[in-house]
């Protein structure tokens, strides 16, 4: 398949060093931060006309002489040591709220399963706390108990610590779906 390709090069001028903060010029004129070849980089955008496209972007390098540190300019249509432009993370995310299948968006978005799966997990930070995957402990008391919490289950889930008693979460329904869900968000090894 054809790929369109955009070449482009970043050069910002720096006013301070990133490390030392040093002013760029200093009193006699010297550069105090020098321009130190350019790294080039490729990010995938948004598909133009359903075209795969990507960015070929040269990102100017510099070397501060006061604190000799290198660095690499940083875009902001790109997170750092990301390779998918930040409009492209907004448009996975938007197509995981979709009943659709990773692969489906990794195709749609001619990316790969895992970077769609790198986009998902990226935003697990930013779940309530509810949903965030939990760790359980070595030994788990379960139970279930009337309370049409649900239309379709009548009965909820309960569970708690079996050593110390502590109550650990109760689920609106003791459905198995309902559990599995719940209980695979959590990491093999913690289930375990
Ligand atoms: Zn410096």
């Amino acid at each position: 398949m054809n790929t369109l390709i955009i070449t482009g090069t970043y050069s910002p001028k720096l006013t301070a060093c990133k490390y030392c903060q040093s002013h760029a010029n200093d009193t006699d004129e010297k550069k105090t931060i020098v321009k130190n070849g350019k790294k080039e980089v490729t990010i995938r955008l948004e598909s133009y006309q359903n075209i795969p496209t990507i960015l070929k972007l040269k990102k100017q390098r510099y070397f501060c002489k006061n604190c000799h540190q290198h660095w690499t300019t940083q875009c902001s249509i790109v997170e750092e040591n990301c390779f998918i432009s930040r409009f492209m993370t907004f448009r996975i995310l938007e197509l995981l709220t979709q009943k659709i299948s990773m692969t489906v968006i990794a195709k749609i978005c001619h990316v790969s399963l895992t970077t769609v799966i790198r986009v998902l997990k990226s935003v697990e930070k930013h779940l309530p706390e509810t949903l965030k995957p939990r760790s359980f402990p070595k030994v788990l008391m379960v139970d279930e108990f009337r309370s049409h919490a649900t239309y379709e289950d009548k009965m909820s889930f309960i569970c708690a610590n079996g050593e110390t008693g502590e109550l650990v979460d109760v689920l609106p329904s003791r459905r198995l779906d309902k559990l599995m869900n719940y209980f695979n968000r959590s990491p093999k090894e913690k289930r375990e």
